[in-house]
């Protein structure tokens, strides 16, 4: 039972939605809320209190006992904006209940136990099918209690925070392993069965053939199963897949004709085109022949243990404040185990990283050794985050990390909110019409690379926003840049100057053409030049979305 408890107007209108939705549950426990509060905790498995925190901290701390058998307390402030876990987070199950209750009165959940608070990832939510004792080695990874990790295989899986000796065990086998005694096994899709078989094999001896094969090693480790083209819809093939709960794969002949394998014959030559089915549809994605050509009457199979295939995730931050990095980018910092990055960005987010996360920083100046490093990673078959401020793609490391990598690791791109972009929200709306980005670092690019561009931009009327517009030891770029664009517009185009954009010393200011100084910009800014109908209106950076809108109605948009 859920004891309710309120003081006020407001608390008792929430309270009442609460009971309402869960009649079974709860039980409104009214009068003076001292009283209240100690019958319920005597009474109930729960409390939500609809009261300050402090108030409930003082009126619970005579009552506390053990944290396994206390009721878990949940505090609703007045406003209904949040449901705060206050003590029995785990063993009250007050974590969970401030999820509930916060997701119906539409409040947001306060968690801070450390290992919900950074999420640790539950087992059953790896995405592999587990086996063995879940609830006891998953509580046991809440607890904080030392559980070990067994890796027999190196697989892109997220962090999980293991110690190197455990009571508590978690394995990823592919191999036909019991879990043991406080043990989960976790199972990785590193099996690809070959088969192929005669016109008309029965799916039956088909799959006695894969079990037969598959012996000592899991059959939920079975990622697919491989066969010819020739073969795609042979029944008794299709069937077994169909059985076995995984896709069908299958390639071109001529394909596996080149692939080596130990048992080559004259049969699937003469039948289909290659010499091979089972070994070479097996090994045709690499990896190490497990199990070499088994034949029945009518069947062939082989096994594979495939290579993992890593992960590497580009994510940018945004510019900078946390509520403009956004959901998805989130997402993957939990995802990865280890994670790439610049040590001032790695800051930005450590306390977003799961526990266990491997961190990989260095300073500035290593992009190509970062992007070298991240992709290696994710070659050896990690679940890598490599980051970057602002959109990873935007002179940043998406490109020397992608020139890296061929296709044998995945990449998943998440788009950040670049520099332009934070600037132009600050500014107004400077970005309505054609704009341009232009980075004004010759470093690694030739200043006559840089000049024809920037006059390109100049002739053809276009916004530019210059990144990396001035150093120490680049001072003269800027001035020239503006003085190329001032040959075609007026000394009155308004210009945006933005600096640390969204981060604690945000600043920007609008000025012109005419006025700029180049001393009110550095490398923490960016600068937005308007074209030449770009206007100062009311203090607000602002370009028409078309030249024509402002006399006439033909662009109703
Ligand atoms: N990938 C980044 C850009 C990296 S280049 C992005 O998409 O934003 C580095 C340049 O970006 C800096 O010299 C500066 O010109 C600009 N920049 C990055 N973050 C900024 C911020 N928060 N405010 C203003 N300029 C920023």
């Amino acid at each position: 039972m859920i004891g309710l408890i309120s003081a006020t107007a407001a608390g008792a209108a929430a309270r009442d939605r609460l009971a309402a939705a869960w009649p079974d549950r709860t039980r409104v426990y009214e009068g003076p809320v001292a009283d209240a509060v100690r019958a319920a905790f005597a009474e109930c498995e729960q409390l939500v209190c609809f009261l300050a925190t402090g108030a409930v901290v003082r009126l619970v701390a005579p009552l506390l006992g053990d944290k396994r058998t206390d009721p878990g307390v949940v505090c609703v402030d007045e406003g209904g904006r949040f449901a705060v876990s206050l003590v029995g987070g785990h063993g009250g199950g007050a974590n969970e209940l401030a999820g509930e209750v916060a997701e119906l009165l539409g409040a947001r959940p306060v968690v801070t136990t450390a290992t919900d608070a950074v999420g640790l990832p539950g087992l059953d939510t790896l995405g592999l099918p587990v086996e063995g004792d879940v609830a006891g080695v998953s509580r046991a990874l809440l607890d904080g209690e030392p559980v070990s990790l067994k890796a027999e295989l190196v697989w892109p899986l997220p962090a999980l925070k293991v110690a190197e000796e455990g009571v508590y065990t978690v394995r990823l086998s592919d191999r036909a392993v019991e879990a043991g005694e406080r043990e989960v096994v976790l199972r990785p899709p590193s099996l690809v069965v070959g088969v192929g078989a005669s016109k008309g094999a029965l799916a039956e001896e088909i799959l006695d053939l894969v079990h037969g094969s598959l012996e000592g090693l899991s059959v939920r480790s079975v990622a697919h199963l491989a066969t010819v083209d020739a073969k795609a819809e042979e029944p008794g093939i299709v069937e077994a897949a169909r059985r076995l709960g995984v896709p069908l794969v299958t390639y071109p002949a001529a394909e596996l004709a080149d692939i080596e394998v130990p048992n080559p014959s004259a049969h699937p030559l003469a039948a289909v085109g290659t010499p091979s089915v089972a070994e070479a549809s097996a090994l045709r994605d690499g990896g190490e022949l497990l199990v070499p050509k088994r034949k029945s009457a009518m069947a062939t199979c082989a096994v594979v243990r495939r290579p993992a295939r890593g992960r590497l995730a580009v994510v940018g931050l945004g510019p900078g404040a946390r509520d403009l990095l956004t959901p998805r980018a989130k997402a993957e910092l939990r995802r990865a185990s280890v994670l790439v990055g610049l040590d001032q960005y790695v800051d930005q987010i450590r306390d977003l990283l799961r526990p266990g996360t491997r961190v990989l920083e260095s300073g500035l100046g290593a992009e190509e050794e970062r992007a070298r490093t991240a992709v290696a990673e994710a070659r050896e078959g990690h679940a890598v985050a490599l980051i970057g401020s602002g959109d990873a793609g935007v002179y940043a490391m998406a490109s020397p990390a992608l020139a890296e990598a061929s296709d044998d690791i995945e990449v998943v791109g998440v788009p950040g909110v670049t520099a332009a972009l934070a600037a132009g929200a600050i500014l107004g709306a400077p970005l309505g019409h054609d704009h341009v980005s232009i980075s004004l670092s010759d470093l690694h690019t030739p200043w006559e690379v840089i000049e024809r561009r920037v006059r390109a931009a100049a002739e053809a009327d276009i916004v530019v926003t210059f990144y990396n517009p001035r150093s120490r030891g680049r001072d003269w770029q800027l001035p020239k840049a503006l003085a190329i664009l001032s040959e075609h517009r007026e000394p009155t185009t308004p210009v945006g100057i933005v600096r640390n954009a969204s981060r604690p010393d945000e600043s920007s200011r609008l000025t012109t053409l005419g006025a700029i100084n180049p001393a009110w910009v550095d490398m923490m800014t960016v600068v937005t030049v308007g074209n030449t109908a770009t206007r100062d209106i009311a203090g607000r950076m602002v370009t028409p979305r078309g030249y024509r809108w402002q006399g006439s109605q033909e662009d109703p948009k």
